[in-house]
């Protein structure tokens, strides 16, 4: 695995709603197999960014490139190799847990029921009540889990997830996080974690961004970032967060 690969880059992008500018300019260059941070208050464009990188926003200004490719036919190509989790995920109500799974995995072009059976193994989704009754009846924990499990189906080199252990109890938050973890470490994949609980994400981070309204703060890794809290005598990266917003407004 080559970790000095760019694997998502931004450059200047800005996307307006109206008047609304969410996203500022923004630049970001995100390496192969790392696990990124995306960090930022309530509507500093995280949501925005993640998407414009999935696709589901595609007017914007400024570049994006995803695994090298940049024009619209490229992107259309590198984003079958990307998984997303935005919003909540996805599903038919009335199909078990296996048949969203193998639902799907027609979608994306095969029925691949070896990699459901794997993916539910690896999820803790396969208990007979889990499985095979319809998902509604699923609890959040389980539900958020199968949402997780479906970015993995098509073998993604790059996942997106935002929010994505919110609403969970502490054993849910745990088990997803060991489970990214896994994932990470088993497959290089490169993952982009949009959250606000800041020291559950330091857990799991290899580096952080930073926003506010729009714009970039700082993109650090995590060695680099535990070396100035250090250095600050600051408790955490909370802490670090809240002064970074502050000196960006002014308020130091
Ligand atoms: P975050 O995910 O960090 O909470 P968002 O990306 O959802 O932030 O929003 C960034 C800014 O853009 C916010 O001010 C939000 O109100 C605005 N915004 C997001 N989506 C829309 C939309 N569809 N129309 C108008 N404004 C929007």
């Amino acid at each position: 695995m080559d970790t000095q690969e760019t694997v998502i880059s931004t450059q200047e992008l800005t996307k307006r709603y109206g008047k609304k500018v969410a996203l500022d300019g923004l630049s970001i260059e995100l390496r192969r197999g790392r696990v990124y941070g995306l960090v930022g208050n309530n509507g500093s464009g995280k949501t925005t960014l993640l998407r414009i990188l999935t696709g589901l926003s595609p007017r914007y200004e400024g570049k994006v490139e995803i695994l090298g490719r940049g024009d619209r036919k490229g992107l259309r190509l590198s984003r079958k190799s990307m998984g997303a989790l935005v919003d909540a995920p996805a599903y038919y109500d009335d199909l078990s847990v296996r048949d969203n799974l193998l639902m799907r995995s027609i979608l994306l072009g095969k029925k691949d029921k070896k990699r459901v059976e794997e993916l539910r193994e690896q999820f803790g989704l396969t208990d007979r009540d889990v499985g095979t009754r319809a998902i509604h009846f699923c609890s959040l924990g389980q539900k958020q889990r199968f949402g997780i499990a479906a970015t993995l189906l098509g073998e993604p080199h790059v996942l997106l997830l935002d929010e994505p252990i919110n609403g969970l109890d502490p054993s849910g938050v745990a088990e997803t996080r060991e489970l990214l973890r896994k994932i990470n470490e088993d497959s290089g994949v490169t993952m982009i974690i949009s959250s606000h609980l800041l020291a559950e994400l330091y857990k799991l981070a290899t580096d952080f961004i930073f926003i506010d309204r729009g714009r970039l703060l700082e993109q650090i890794s995590s060695e680099e970032l535990d070396a100035r809290i250090a250095e600050r005598g600051m408790e955490d990266v909370e802490e670090y967060f809240i002064a970074l917003v502050k000196a960006s407004e002014g308020r130091v």
